[in-house]
């Protein structure tokens, strides 16, 4: 009885281990699969941001880099037989934010993850599209992607988190970062008291084999991963969506003073949060629709309008 109930015990260990190191595989294959769509050119150089002396600043802190980022006739398709971006321009100009909105499947997480070069524009199959991206003046394809990626801080629409501790998990944006300024970017993340209650703190492990978060807390942890790398450029993919609006507003005022001087690209799902941008985007269907200030989009009374004012409905307290 003990001789065949140990080994039994053991072959499960064995096959949880198995089970658990397949679902890990399968997880890198199609990282790998992402990760085949970019290839860095044999001669690719560091992506160089050059120092601009920075608009009505006084002395000091007067520079910033050129993080200009500039999308030039972009068109691009996960498969050929079917356009996702259809010539999209825009430019976001060093230490601005530009914000997109538009319905869900027009495109908009497409723009983010093409900025983080995640797929490259007009490389792979005929139909994969064309144009360019550039930062700094620089054709991203032309620079190493891990240079492209270490000057933007993306909090995207669905983080996957690591197999690691909470501290490791937000201190990958910034390795080397001490503690103290992991628990201050948690803080500002609105994440910290959550943290603190666990039993093992910072220490916790999560992610699949560990303790599972929601989806907003993982957006938090993915937000605070981005604060403490404080890149030049910031891609905030509906990054509050998954918030309750208490969470959403406190950390909506966090996220406006991270963007403060940083090139942003900010896709919204809620309105409010785009008013102050420089430029705003309608895409519809992989191709921009409508442009333009706030202020400027309400007096077109187009698309845009017509979205405000169902938001502002939405919005208003029921009686
Ligand atoms: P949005 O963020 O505006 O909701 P997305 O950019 O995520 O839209 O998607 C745009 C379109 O591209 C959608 O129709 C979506 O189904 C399709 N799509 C997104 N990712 C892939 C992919 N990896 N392979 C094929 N099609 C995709
Ligand atoms: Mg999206």
């Amino acid at each position: 009885m003990i001789q065949l109930y140990i080994p039994l015990n053991f072959l499960g260990v064995i096959y949880r281990e198995i089970k658990q190191s397949l679902t890990d595989l399968d997880k890198m294959f199609v990282l790998m699969e992402k990760e085949r769509e970019v290839r860095d050119a044999p001669d690719a150089k560091p992506l160089n941001l050059h120092l601009l002396p920075r608009a009505g600043e006084g002395r000091g802190e007067g520079t910033s880099p050129d993080a200009t980022v500039r999308f030039e006739d972009v068109s691009f398709a996960y498969e050929p037989s079917r356009p996702i971006l259809k010539h999209v321009s825009f430019e976001i100009p060093a230490g601005k934010t530009v914000a997109v909105v538009g319905p869900s499947g027009s495109g908009k997480s497409t723009l983010a993850r093409l900025m983080y070069r995640f797929y490259d524009v007009g490389v792979g199959s005929p139909g994969a599209g064309g144009g360019r991206i550039t930062i700094g003046g620089q054709d991203i394809r032309s620079v190493t992607q891990a240079s492209v990626r270490q000057a933007i801080g993306i909090v995207p629409q669905d983080t996957v988190l690591f197999n690691d501790t909470v501290e490791y998990n937000i201190a990958y944006g910034r390795p080397g970062s001490t503690h103290e300024e992991v628990v201050a970017a948690a803080k500002a993340a609105r994440i910290h008291d959550f943290i603190a209650a666990t039993p093992k703190g910072y220490a916790t492990p999560v992610g699949e084999r560990g303790l599972k978060l929601s989806g907003g807390e993982k957006q938090r942890v993915a937000i605070a991963r981005t604060l403490l790398k404080d890149p030049p450029i910031l891609i905030f993919d509906e990054a509050t969506s998954a918030l309750d609006s208490a969470n959403e507003r406190a950390i909506q005022a966090e996220l406006q003073s991270a963007a403060r001087n940083k090139t942003t690209l900010v896709i919204a799902h809620r309105l409010s949060t785009v008013v102050d941008a420089h430029e705003i985007l309608v895409l519809e269907g992989g191709v921009i629709v409508e442009r333009g200030t706030h202020a400027g989009l309400l007096a077109q009374d187009g698309r845009y309008a017509r979205m405000w004012s169902m938001q502002q409905v939405e919005a208003a307290p029921v009686l």
